[in-house]
């Protein structure tokens, strides 16, 4: 089975378009809920996080303090490097697992929202797909949401991958600036050429 790997900046719509792949009857693996999954208390990713960072990066429940991690991270790039070292392989395992237990299809979506960043990740994947949005409608998406403010929606934004730089690696880029509609007939074209691509290899 190919694979192809979706990713984008924070609040591009990687979600929304893996969602209409989804609905397509394309499998799709995401990385970030492996993520969480690691994350539910008792873990032994969480334990590796208290030997390494100290207990006071879990909460009273064994939970990760997100908001105490992410602003430890910004500050201390080392950190960044030790934390991606804890989880990082555990999800790559983990994805490549989930893909091989899917039934045979024609192709699989890998969401990876760090995959040209992240090391390891471009390796699971036969091709890439960005979406891609303005940072004017990459803000106003992320604002929406609850517990993200405006500078640190900025500080994420300039902490990922320049868009050119992202674009410039994409194999195949869906635009997200318009409606939800639009988006659906990029992702239905999209998946035609997937299956033939597939088909053809
Ligand atoms: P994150 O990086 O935080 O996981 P994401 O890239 O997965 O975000 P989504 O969650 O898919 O992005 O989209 C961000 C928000 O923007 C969501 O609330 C989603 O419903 C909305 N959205 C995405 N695309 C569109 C669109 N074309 N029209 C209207 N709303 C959209």
């Amino acid at each position: 089975m190919k694979v192809v790997g979706l990713t984008g900046g924070i609040g591009s719509g990687k979600s929304t378009v893996a969602a209409l792949f989804a609905q397509l009857g394309v499998p799709v693996v995401d990385t970030d809920l492996i993520a969480h999954q690691l994350s539910i208390p008792p873990s032994p990713a969480l334990e590796d996080v208290a030997a390494v960072f100290g207990k006071e990066y879990l909460g009273s429940d064994g939970a990760l303090d997100r908001a105490r991690m992410r602003e430890r991270i910004f500050e201390d790039p080392a950190a960044r490097i030790r934390l991606d070292a804890i989880f990082h392989p555990r999800i790559r395992k983990a994805a490549q697992t989930e893909l091989a237990s899917l039934s045979d299809g024609p192709y699989a979506l890998l969401v990876v929202p760090l995959l040209f960043e992240a090391d390891g990740f471009r390796g699971l994947v036969d091709r890439s797909l960005v979406v891609n949005c303005t940072q004017e409608q990459q803000l106003a998406r992320i604002l929406q949401r609850s517990g993200i403010n405006r500078s640190l929606a900025e500080r994420i934004i300039l902490s990922q991958l320049p868009p050119a730089k992202r674009l410039a690696l994409a194999d195949d880029i869906l635009e997200n600036n318009g409606s939800l509609s639009e988006l659906q007939r990029q992702v239905e074209a999209c998946h035609d050429r997937y299956l033939k691509w597939a088909n053809d290899h």
